[in-house]
């Protein structure tokens, strides 16, 4: 059995990989990944308008992702939100994200995080997109809204999950899955651990949210793609199945999730 992936959460932005993402999307295709969900989010719409451009550049193994993150909540002003609002609504966009709550850094006020979570779930319901959700120490306000918000109507993914069991009975009830990133090969990340055991088959997803949260063994070097295998690994071995099942499994769970089809097997060179 051939090892096929999607790695649903990267940022392969300019600014992390200065010299773009050719050989970075070409060491992750050697190791078995087939299909890129690139992420842009940043300060401005430079990093969402590059996602699109990549998205447009390799059509058939890179889909792109637009939002503004929660650290970035007070740049969304009405102009940013209309230029955004036609970069999501590209067929090559398969989500708005990644959006959310991170009480963590509290880079943005909470309740310009908050008014902005609302107004990108509207985005992304008027367009029937499901969205990507970041989430940071705000696990039941970010339940809350998705709730409030009618996100259940387009569902999508908790990216990155590293909240714990109850958290995930929440999500998985709102239409959200799963995305295990590096998170998951730490050896203290019990609650991960037991919900990335316990989580139903066809509600899971794997990521690298390159360039940050190398997995073990690869701690403390730059994230990139090709280090989503380690993470497909470790919750294999939590599943207690092959790694090539684990893999075959998430990539079609990103197929039905993105509603687009990614390589049957990564392409060569
Ligand atoms: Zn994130
Ligand atoms: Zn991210």
């Amino acid at each position: 059995m051939v090892l096929r992936l999607v790695d649903t959460h990267c940022h392969l932005d300019p600014a992390y990989f200065p010299g773009g993402p050719a050989e970075v999307v070409a060491r992750a295709e050697a190791v078995g990944v087939a299909g890129f969900v690139v992420i842009g989010v940043g300060r401005d719409l430079g990093p969402a308008r590059a996602a699109v451009e990549l998205a447009s550049a390799w059509p058939s193994k890179v889909a792109a992702v637009v939002g503004v993150h929660p650290h970035d909540a007070t740049t969304l002003t009405d102009a940013c939100l209309d230029e955004l609002s036609a970069l999501a609504a590209d067929p090559r966009v398969v989500a708005v994200g990644e959006i959310g709550l991170d009480y963590h850094y509290d880079h943005s006020p909470r309740q310009a995080q908050r008014e902005v979570f609302a107004r990108l779930i509207g985005l992304a319901r008027r367009l029937g997109k499901p969205v990507v959700v970041h989430t940071r120490e705000a696990g039941a306000d970010t339940l809350a809204l998705l709730a409030s918000e009618g996100a259940r109507d387009v569902g999508g993914i908790i990216h990155c999950f590293s909240e714990d069991l109850a958290f995930a009975r929440g999500a998985l009830e709102l239409g959200f899955d799963l995305s295990f990133s590096g998170i998951v090969t730490f050896k203290t990340a019990r609650a991960v651990h037991e919900v990335a055991a316990w989580a139903p088959d066809d509600r899971i997803l794997v990521e690298t949210d390159s360039p940050y949260l190398a997995p073990v063994p690869l701690r403390g070097k730059p994230c990139e793609p090709a280090y989503v295998v380690h993470t497909a690994k470790r919750l294999a071995e939590l599943r207690g199945v092959s790694l090539e099942a684990l893999a075959e499994t998430t990539s079609v769970n990103a197929e039905r999730r993105f509603r687009r089809p990614f390589p049957a097997a990564p392409s060569r060179g």
